[in-house]
């Protein structure tokens, strides 16, 4: 039972564990909330975040909620989105989002993908004000885009911990990460929320939406509260969707080489496609295989063995783009087998 009202659903044995650290006084030197896209890792590290700095438990009333709210609290650190040219320019925009200063990444070298350098790491550590007395704490979300020089000064950071900080990392590619650096961190693994607990959500925080319009929400979602929210509140997004598992079901259903490999080049252009095409595939292959498990279909292309050996082909994908292996041949391979 969580004694704080958290803005998150799902994981509350995870949660339990930040209270109880409230509760004792023992804050490690760094978390690492590590875990799937869109479970709300970011938002667990955000109100972690202001529970130990306001000091009546996230009130959302004093001056330090205030500034909390408004993204500029001088000892809470967040990085979140990062200024790329040609894709994500509008400091403005970008500071309700992160609050260090990004004016070195506009500058040439422009930054041109949201990897963080040790450029970046330098900007931000320096908000650590050793003089001050007050705890500093500093978001990073998905540690995983540090390269490798700034992965390794960010260890050494990690490994003399400055007093009174806490940093809590996120990562949905633990893999990736140094082994150094995970073990130098408190790892909590969040996981995907059950569609019960996302309906009960969407019915509290979305009264307007439709039963059929829900249902559907909570297919999409997959286990993702926070997509269920996007979903749920942008249109757009709910017919991208929509669209994007109708192409699916056109592949697995009537298959064509050509289409199949313009696929893999879309969902392979960058990271995040290729995790939600993964998602989709495996979510498609089990709600499939249990659809065949109650009416078995003679002389289907699918048979109940086929669709388990495409799943064991999918984790064999997951895996390889995991390691960074080239993702449109690995995604092509896996297409190529349907
Ligand atoms: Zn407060």
């Amino acid at each position: 039972m969580l004694e704080f009202d958290w803005p998150t659903t799902g994981n509350e044995n995870r949660l339990a564990e930040l209270e109880r650290d409230i509760k004792s006084g023992q804050i490690a030197h760094a978390y690492l909330f590590a875990g799937p896209a869109e479970v709300g890792k970011l938002t667990a590290a955000k109100h972690f975040a202001k529970l130990l700095i306001c000091p009546n438990q996230a009130c959302g009333e004093c001056s330090d909620c205030k500034l909390i709210r408004g993204n500029t609290h001088p000892n809470l650190t967040i990085v979140d989105e990062l200024w790329i040219e040609g894709i994500n320019e509008d400091l403005a925009t970008l500071a309700k989002k992160s609050n260090f200063n990004q004016s070195h990444r506009t500058k040439n070298p422009k930054a041109k993908t949201d990897t963080i350098r040790i450029d970046d790491l330098r900007e931000i550590l320096s908000r650590l004000n050793h003089s001050s007395a007050d705890w500093k704490i500093f978001i990073v979300h998905d540690i995983e885009r540090l390269n490798r020089e700034a992965a390794n000064f960010f260890l050494k950071t990690l490994e003399e911990p400055p007093p009174r900080t806490t940093f809590i990392l996120t990562t949905n590619n633990l893999p990736l990460l140094l082994p150094t650096l995970v073990s130098r961190c408190r790892v909590l693994n969040f996981g995907n929320v059950s569609p019960s607990a996302i309906e009960k959500m969407l019915v509290k925080k979305f009264p307007d939406l439709s039963d059929s319009d829900r249902t559907r929400v909570v297919n999409f979602a997959m286990g993702k509260p926070i997509r269920a929210q996007k979903l749920a509140a942008d249109p757009t997004v709910f017919r991208e969707f929509k669209e994007y598992f109708e192409k699916l079901k056109n592949l697995l259903e009537k298959p064509n080489t050509a289409e199949k490999l313009a696929f893999a080049e879309r969902v392979s252009a960058d990271g995040l496609e290729t995790q939600k095409f993964l998602e989709a595939f495996a979510y498609f292959l089990r709600s499939f295989l249990l659809t065949r498990a109650k009416n078995p279909v003679a002389n289907s292309r699918y048979s109940p063995q086929k669709i388990v050996e495409l799943i064991r082909r999918l984790d064999v994908t997951r895996q390889m783009v995991a390691k960074n292996v080239n993702a449109r041949l690995a995604v092509e391979d896996l297409l190529l087998q349907i």
